[in-house]
């Protein structure tokens, strides 16, 4: 019998770096990303999860990143009618501010009754690090079920309980018993793996494991979107094809997430974050994920339609919503190209969100000679090459000279700004673009992620980039006067990558 990839038997999800392979820095060309994840893809081990790993470039410390302890904060927390509780000193707990701003603006954007996140921290101490954090979990959850009763708990880990090694899976399955609710804890102490992703399989593994409906009554034209908080662009698009969409994780209710099960299909808007679930749903229910490339650009919009028009048997539907599409967009498009022409854009976000990005500004005829992604994984989990997100791109577009992988490094961001020069930048984490500022460079930021996505996406990154490039005399006149915080032999520096070339430099 295959072995089965996802493995639910166990609480705790396997790391991405061990599933697949994921490296978080990395410098050169696409194509040789592209190719060396196809070796590792290959597999020396048989793709048992022993494959060759992709080579990566290991600095000698990090200026700052993200955990996957607060992508779990963002991700569980962010889900209706429940409660995460965060088992951790209350250091962990400084991300709520930000995640309640994601959740109650997400809330606005889709016209859904707005709300504060619930989500409690057990406010470890230190005395609680030698004597044991137990009791005050057991506390915690049930003051959520006192003041809430959510019809979900989430317990998360941190780096904290992971030392001290509490008990959160009995207290959880204590409490699941006890309250007749899905107590679900999550195992994504940041210090567990090297990237923030492993977050998103976290809380991904836990609703599968828990929440997911385990006899499911199938809805033939019910469409699993696994997405974050973006503006309802799938339900008029999906809409044309006769099918519903079920919006999952952040916003969505515990019942939209037990429905899970019971889908035709599922997709997602950037296979970093649909990878795991939806390969899950189609392992242990049944529920086929949409393997095509990702819906940005021309091309990968096309397949990508036709895809789910073939699985849940919509194919004249299909056909005639991309030819409506393609008419609807065209003159505008064949202008925007115009205006665009010899423009220089740069692309720094998340993996696959990033490849998907790079597509649309190709195909609206802007030179990309360099882009970012704040890690890279060789493979998805369903392993499947028409997921080949980089190598779409390169396929399609060609190739992107300067590719670098860096886990919001600020210092090495600067080098390769400076590489390529661009006119404008394209970024999600916000934390990067007062840098391009100070460079003269203004970035656009993703804020609502489903933007770029599909026909009208094309369009919409056009007309946002033609109104920063309106920025850019203000940008250039912020660089004559800003300093910037580096030293003049980094600021010389003709390789951003030369300290994890060679780590004495910093002692020296
Ligand atoms: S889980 Fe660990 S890495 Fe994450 S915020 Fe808490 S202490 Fe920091």
């Amino acid at each position: 019998m295959a072995k089965k990839k996802i493995n639910l038997k166990t609480t705790v999800v396997e790391n991405r770096e061990q599933r697949l392979g994921t490296i978080i820095a990395w410098d050169g060309k696409a194509s040789d990303l592209a190719k060396e994840s196809a070796f590792s893809r290959q597999g020396c081990g048989g793709g048992d999860g022993n494959q060759c790993n992709l080579c990566e470039v290991r600095g000698p410390f990090t200026q700052g990143s993200v955990c996957s302890e607060q992508i779990v904060g963002c991700q569980a927390g962010n889900v209706r009618n429940s409660v995460l509780v965060q088992h951790s000193p209350i250091g962990c707990g400084a991300g709520q501010v930000e995640w309640n701003s994601l959740f109650r603006n997400g809330l606005a954007q889709r016209n859904l009754p707005v709300e504060s996140i619930r989500i409690l921290c057990s406010n470890l101490k230190e005395s609680d690090m030698v004597f044991g954090g137990v009791e005050k979990l057991r506390n915690t959850v049930q003051d959520a079920w006192d003041r809430y009763k959510p019809e979900a708990i989430f317990i998360s880990t941190s780096c904290s309980t992971a030392i001290i090694g509490d008990d959160i899976d009995g207290v959880a399955t204590e409490f699941t018993e006890k309250l007749k609710i899905p107590v679900v804890p999550l195992h994504c102490e940041g210090f567990r793996s090297k990237h923030w992703s492993t977050g998103f399989d976290s809380t991904q593994h836990g609703i599968l494991r828990q929440i997911v409906r385990k006899n499911p009554k199938k809805q033939e034209d019910l469409v699993n979107v696994i997405n974050l908080w973006g503006s309802d662009i799938f339900t008029p698009m999906l809409g044309e094809l006769g099918l519903r969409v079920n919006y999952i994780v952040d916003l969505a209710t515990v019942e939209q997430l037990a429905q899970l099960s019971e889908a035709a299909c599922t997709v997602g808007f950037c296979y970093t974050l649909s990878s795991y679930l939806a390969a899950g749903l189609e392992q242990e229910f049944g529920v086929p994920e949409i393997k095509a490339p990702q819906p940005y650009g021309l091309v990968g919009t096309d397949a990508w339609i036709r895809e789910i028009g073939r699985v849940t048997n919509r194919e004249e539907k299909a056909e005639a919503y991309i030819e409506k599409s393609h008419k609807k967009i065209e003159k505008r498009l064949n202008e925007l190209r115009k205006e665009l022409k010899g423009v220089k854009g740069y692309v720094a976000t998340g993996s696959a969100y990033a490849h998907g990005i790079i597509a649309v500004l190709k195909e609206l005829g802007v030179e990309v000679n360099g882009s970012l992604t704040f890690h890279h994984d060789p493979v998805y989990d369903s392993g499947d090459p028409k997921q080949d997100s980089l190598a779409h791109v390169i396929d399609n577009y060609g190739d992107i000279p300067s590719f670098s992988v860096s886990n919001r490094q600020q210092f090495q961001f600067y080098g390769l700004l400076k590489r390529v020069n661009p006119d404008f930048i394209i970024i999600r984490h916000n934390g990067l673009a007062p840098l391009a500022s100070r460079l003269g460079i203004p970035a656009a930021p993703l804020g609502d992620e489903h933007i770029a996505v599909a026909y009208d996406g094309i369009i919409n990154l056009g007309e946002t980039i033609l109104d920063l490039l309106a920025h850019k005399t203000f940008h250039e006149d912020l660089a004559q006067h800003v300093k910037l915080p580096y030293k003049k032999w980094w600021l010389d520096q003709e390789d951003p990558f030369i300290l994890s070339k060679e780590p004495n430099i910093v002692s020296q």
